[in-house]
């Protein structure tokens, strides 16, 4: 194949939508993708309760019913002075949970539905190296075919210089791949950065009967830790404070244990299973944004525009909407052929730029109001507390108030819906999981 009406670089979760939805609209669209799967952990696996909705409106919501998933309606914050759970029961819609699910079977739910489509295409092992211009104007991408090397380690794979190299030329292209965008870079364009005081560390601890149930925050002086409840086991994210990595590290794993048993005594039990910093994953936290979203024939959504902290673990949701929004606005001229003009892809920035930018405003309020100074005090200096913040004491008075946190976590500024073309019966009836 050497050319298509769209192709779009990286089979994320922006990636995989706007494939589908475009398909879904009849244009010919291929997603390069440059892995040889979806397999990757501590990936980011929660389903918001929109986009939750919006694979119903495609006619996919029972499918995902049938991959093993766990739904979490509450979320409870521990602190030192006592906790508050919130529910999410006030939220709009007929989802009124968000759903945890393996990020790589999401995406495989979504290929699976795309491949349906005759004008889909999904090359794995394809990763793009550069971009082709003609008269300042991008017309498509180079990339290397990697498939002979997709036996090789993950490190390994999808990187390096060896492998076959192509090109693909495109009305459009649309960088979907990720916060260190290869499309970005090649473009010249770098994002504007915000900091960030944190870093997360994540790793997995066993569920045992008798735990609570739903997502659980525990904030104490110095220390913040976040429990997703994925079932079976916990994903946990141990925050730390930016570049604080070497000094957990050089402390040993014993050490990460003993703080987790202090903040969290109930885990005690199975610290044993945390065995080395293997089993430990850091995470750079970023948030940047770029201030132009689009050229001559280029488009960047998702965290290639906006890489999001994981406050809120709302990035696989904003990522969706900016696909839903660009298959919208996008595909009409992509299939009349009258071109993909800049201002078109100007206004998929200027629909997609506001939740963007509302969102990492609150996500930076919290990291410099809440997260730098609680992991900033020195838990020998300072006592615990023992009266619970006036906000998180009215959260749990007033349910009402719950439904503000609960909507701006699980549905989101903007939330988008299927384009009327796209929207599907679902196919088959499947018994509803959980
Ligand atoms: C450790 C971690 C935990 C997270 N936890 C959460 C969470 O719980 N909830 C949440 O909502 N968000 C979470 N996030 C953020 C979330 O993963 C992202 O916001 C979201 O995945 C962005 O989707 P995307 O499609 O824009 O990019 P990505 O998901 O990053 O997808 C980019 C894709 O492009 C591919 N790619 C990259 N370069 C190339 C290339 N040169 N050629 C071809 N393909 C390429 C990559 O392999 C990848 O598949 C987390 C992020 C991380 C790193």
């Amino acid at each position: 194949m050497t050319e298509t009406e769209c192709v779009v670089v990286g089979g994320g979760p922006a990636g995989m939508v706007l494939g589908l939805l475009l398909a879904r609209a009849g244009v010919q669209v291929t997603v390069l993708e440059k892995h040889a799967d979806f397999l990757r952990d501590f990936r980011g696996d929660t389903v918001h309760a929109s986009t939750l909705r919006l694979l119903d409106e495609l006619g996919l919501g029972p499918e995902f019913a049938e991959i093993p998933h766990r739904l979490v309606d509450t979320i409870t914050m521990e602190m030192d002075a006592g906790s508050v759970t919130i529910g999410l029961s006030r939220i709009p819609g007929g989802h009124k949970h968000i759903a945890l699910v393996p990020q790589w079977d999401f995406l495989e739910l979504l290929a699976t539905a795309a491949a349906r489509e005759p004008s889909f295409t999904l090359l794995r092992n394809a990763e793009v190296t550069g971009l082709l211009t003609e008269h300042g104007r991008v017309v498509g991408v180079r990339y290397r075919d990697r498939t002979e090397h997709s036996g090789e380690p993950e490190e390994n794979r999808g990187s390096g210089s060896t492998g076959t190299e192509h090109e693909l030329r495109a009305a459009l292209t649309v960088g979907c791949d990720g916060r260190d965008s290869t499309v970005r870079a090649a473009a010249g364009v770098a994002p504007r950065t915000f900091g960030a005081p944190i870093d997360v560390c994540w790793f997995r601890l066993p569920r045992r009967d008798g735990d609570p149930v739903g997502n659980v925050g525990r904030f104490s002086v110095g220390h913040l830790v976040v429990m997703l409840d994925r079932g079976d086991y916990w994903q946990v994210a141990y925050v730390i404070r930016k570049g604080g990595d070497a000094n957990l590290r050089a402390a040993g794993v014993a050490a990460l244990r003993t703080e987790m048993a202090g903040l969290v005594p109930w885990t005690s039990d199975r610290l044993d299973t945390i065995g080395s910093w293997d089993d430990v994953k850091l995470l750079d936290v970023k948030v940047d944004r770029m201030r132009r979203w689009f050229s001559d024939g280029l488009l960047l959504i998702g965290d290639a525009a906006h890489a999001m902290s994981p406050v809120g673990g709302v990035g696989i949701n904003l990522a969706v909407a900016d696909a839903v929004a660009a298959a919208r606005l996008l595909a009409a001229p992509l299939r009349l052929s009258h071109g993909v003009t800049p201002a078109r892809l100007k206004r998929v920035q200027r629909r997609r730029r506001w939740p963007a930018i509302l969102i990492q405003a609150g996500q930076r309020l919290v990291h410099k109001a809440v997260l730098g100074p609680q992991l900033a005090a020195d838990p020998t200096d300072r006592p615990r507390a023992t009266e619970l913040p006036r906000a998180v004491k009215l959260l749990g008075r007033y349910p009402l108030l719950q439904a503000i946190p609960g909507y701006l976590v699980a549905v989101g500024p903007l939330p988008e819906h299927a384009p009327s073309w796209a929207r599907r019966r679902p196919a088959v009836a499947f018994a509803t999981a959980e």
